[in-house]
């Protein structure tokens, strides 16, 4: 057959399409026909089939490798991101673990002073219009508790003395106007000084001590001179929160403020601590005339 220059060309240009599958049928024939008869264009078709599919084989392997690149990318963040997820609760446990300790040290601590027979314990409440001053004396099975109100208007300045010897307890009140006694009442307020530090911090199980270490924050702060621990308990789901400075050494409370959010309450509540241990003397627990008090 004569070679037909000008098919030929036509052939050759329709190759590169005929190998991707881009030709119509009609057209496939044609080519199929003329590469049946023309070696030189059948040559060119094996050329060009091979190199593309090298080609091909070349993508393939470059898409390979960016999948295996992307995928240890992944892998990687993934393990960067479940490491710092782990470094975060590492840190938390840690956290919250050093809670517990300092809280259960401190419970310790002040346990011992339940014990202590002999203390002196002045607690001074400030915040809104009355400050309230209560001293405690306690010695053996004897207490005297002196509470002084204090206010900007005179009439609610009041003096309440409560003594309690064995089981007679005696109380007197006394303001600009009046002197009041009550004699051998059937109980009194007996302010446990120790009592309210530690009943905050009543701890009945681990579980508890755990609560109470994740809704506290502890921090090292000096307040009215003593090295303390700042605690600063939320409390859960309320607008409250209690500060409470406590002496590293002893436990004992040094202050207590109550805070919130709420508008009607103006203010910061705030409870300074004092305190002196086996220094009562026995002569602070002579009652006052009651001559001068009306019965
Ligand atoms: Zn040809």
């Amino acid at each position: 057959m004569m070679k037909d220059r000008r098919s030929c060309k036509i052939i050759q240009d329709l190759l590169p399409n005929y190998i991707e599958g881009l030709t119509n049928q009609e057209t496939n024939q044609f080519i199929e026909e003329h590469l049946n008869e023309c070696n030189e264009c059948k040559k060119m078709y094996t050329d060009m089939k091979q190199k593309l599919s090298e080609e091909g084989k070349e993508n393939n392997k470059e898409k390979v490798d960016y999948l295996k690149k992307y995928n240890k990318r992944i892998y990687l963040l993934r393990k960067i991101i479940f490491l710092i997820i782990a470094l975060f609760v590492i840190l938390y446990s840690v956290s919250v673990i050093r809670k517990m300790i300092i809280i259960s040290d401190i419970n310790k601590k002040i346990s011992n002073y339940s014990k202590i027979n002999n203390y002196y314990a002045k607690a001074t409440q400030y915040g809104g219009d009355v400050m309230r001053i209560m001293e405690k004396y306690s010695k053996d099975n004897r207490c005297y508790i002196k509470t002084t109100f204090i206010s900007s208007d005179k009439n609610k300045n009041w003096i309440i003395r409560d003594y309690k010897n064995g089981e007679q307890i005696n109380s007197y009140y006394e303001n600009e106007q009046q002197k009041n006694a009550n004699m051998n009442v059937n109980s009194m307020v007996e302010y446990n000084v120790f009592g309210t530090w530690y009943e905050r911090f009543l701890i009945y199980n681990n579980l508890g001590l755990l609560r109470i270490a994740i809704l506290s924050d502890i921090s090292t702060e000096k307040c009215n001179g003593k090295e303390c621990f700042k605690i600063t308990q939320h409390m859960l789901g309320s607008d409250f929160e209690l500060v409470n400075y406590v002496e590293k050494n002893t436990g004992l409370p040094i202050r207590n403020i109550f805070r919130t959010t709420i508008n009607e309450w103006s203010g910061d509540g705030v409870i300074d601590y004092e305190y002196d241990i086996e220094n009562v003397e026995d002569s602070i627990f002579v009652e006052p005339n009651i001559e001068e008090y009306k019965e």
